[in-house]
C-alpha cells in the first residue's frame, strides 16, 4: 500500500486562493471584497412604533431590498396613498399613522413579500 505514505499537497484543501494561499473555503479576500447581501431575508415587514412619539405611532416599513432612489420613489408613492407625511430613514420606509394595512395591501400589489409584525 504505498499509496498510503504519499504526500497530499493540495487534493484534501482544494483550490487555494492566490492572495492569501488559504484553501478558497477559509479565504476571507473576497468576503470583503463583495457586495453585502441584501438585509434581511427578502421579507418586507410592516411594523409599529408609537414609543416616544407622543402616542402617535409611525408605520414602520422594513426588509426593503431596493436602491435608495427607488426606495424614496416608493416612499413617495406610499405617503400619496395614504395621505400623509413620511420619511427614509437607513433604508426603513417610516409612514405617519397605523396605516399597516393600506401598506400592505399596497406593498403586496406591487409584487414585494409582506408580513405584517409587531404589534
Ligand atoms: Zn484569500
Amino acid at each position: 500500500m504505498r499509496e498510503k505514505h504519499r504526500p497530499v499537497y493540495s487534493s484534501d484543501k482544494g483550490r487555494l486562493c492566490p492572495t492569501c494561499t488559504q484553501p478558497v473555503a477559509s479565504c476571507r479576500c473576497n468576503k470583503k471584497k463583495a457586495v453585502p447581501p441584501p438585509k434581511g431575508d427578502g421579507v418586507v415587514r410592516i411594523g409599529r412604533e408609537s414609543k416616544g412619539r407622543k402616542g402617535k405611532g409611525v408605520t414602520l416599513i422594513t426588509g426593503m431590498t431596493l436602491n435608495p432612489d427607488e426606495l424614496k420613489a416608493l416612499a413617495a408613492d406610499l405617503k400619496k396613498l395614504c395621505g400623509c407625511g413620511g420619511t427614509v430613514k437607513d433604508g426603513v420606509i417610516e409612514i405617519q399613522g397605523e396605516q399597516r394595512q393600506t401598506l400592505f395591501d399596497a406593498l403586496q400589489k406591487r409584487g414585494f413579500k409582506v408580513k405584517l409584525s409587531g404589534g
